[in-house]
C-alpha cells in the first residue's frame, strides 16, 4: 500500500476535472478521502453524505466508474489512483452531486407503500414461517440510494422505464398478502416500461450495495404476470 493515493474528481464542467494527492490511512473510505480533501486541498468540492453508515443512500457516487456508497466503500489496498465521477444517467447538480429526482419519480410511480385490505388498520405481521416470506425478505433491504438505477443501462437508455428499484419495491408488496391492490400493482409494473423492458444485464443486481437482487425481483414479476395471464 502507498502512502498517499492519487484522485481524479469530475466537476459540475463535463470537460472539467480536478486532480489531488490525499495522504492515506487504512482503512480510508471513498468519504474519508473527500473530507480530507474538503479540509485541506478544496473546500469547495460537491458531495453529499448524511449517516455515514450505510442505511440513507445519499452518498452514492461512481469509483472508478462502478456506483457504489462512498461511506462503505473501502480504496483498494493495491491502487494508488482512484477516480471519481457522479452516478450516471442523472442530472448534475454540482461535482458528485446529482438530482435524484428522476429516480424518485420512478419510485413514487410504483405506489411504494403497502395498501392495507379494508378494516385492517394496522395491518398483521406476516408470520416468520409464511412462504411469501422467502420472497419478500432477500428484497426488503432497500435504501434508495440509486445505484441500480444509475447502473442500468436500459434506464439510461429509455427514461420512461421504471427501474430496478422501483420493481424490486412493487415485485416485494405484490408478494405481500396483506396488500389490497396486488393484481392492479402487478398489471401496472408489467407494461412496456415495466418489467419487459429489462434485458437482464444485471447491472443493478451487481451494484447493489445492500446485496439485493433487483434483477431477480424482475424475473418473479414475469413470471406472477404470465401465470395470472394463464389463469385468466
Ligand atoms: Fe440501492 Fe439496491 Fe435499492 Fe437499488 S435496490 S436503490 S442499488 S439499495
Amino acid at each position: 500500500m502507498t502512502d498517499t493515493v492519487r484522485v481524479t474528481i469530475q466537476r459540475s464542467d463535463p470537460a472539467s476535472r480536478s486532480r489531488f494527492e490525499v495522504e492515506r490511512f487504512a482503512p480510508m473510505a471513498v468519504l474519508d478521502l473527500l473530507l480530507a480533501i474538503q479540509r485541506e486541498q478544496d473546500s469547495t468540492i460537491g458531495f453529499r453524505y448524511s449517516c455515514r453508515v450505510g442505511m440513507c443512500g445519499t452518498c452514492t457516487l461512481r469509483l472508478d466508474g462502478r456506483p457504489v456508497l462512498a461511506c462503505q466503500t473501502f480504496l483498494p489496498p493495491e491502487r494508488d489512483a482512484v477516480r471519481l465521477d457522479p452516478l450516471g444517467g442523472l442530472p448534475v447538480v454540482r461535482d458528485l452531486i446529482v438530482d435524484t429526482a428522476p429516480f424518485f419519480a420512478e419510485w413514487a410511480r410504483v405506489t411504494p407503500y403497502l395498501i392495507p385490505h379494508d378494516g385492517l388498520d394496522a395491518p398483521a405481521q406476516i408470520r416468520p414461517d409464511a412462504p411469501e416470506r422467502q420472497v419478500i425478505d432477500p428484497a426488503l433491504d432497500c435504501i434508495t440510494c440509486g445505484a441500480c438505477y444509475a447502473g442500468c443501462g436500459v434506464a439510461d437508455y429509455r427514461r420512461d422505464f421504471i427501474g430496478p428499484a422501483a420493481l424490486n419495491r412493487a415485485m416485494v408488496l405484490i408478494a405481500d398478502s396483506r396488500d389490497a391492490r396486488r393484481g392492479e400493482r402487478l398489471r401496472a409494473v408489467t407494461g412496456d416500461d415495466g418489467a419487459w423492458r429489462c434485458r437482464y444485464i444485471h447491472a443493478c443486481t451487481a451494484v447493489c450495495p445492500k446485496g439485493l437482487d433487483p434483477a431477480g425481483a424482475i424475473r418473479h414479476l414475469r413470471r406472477w404476470r404470465v401465470e395470472d395471464l394463464d389463469a385468466d
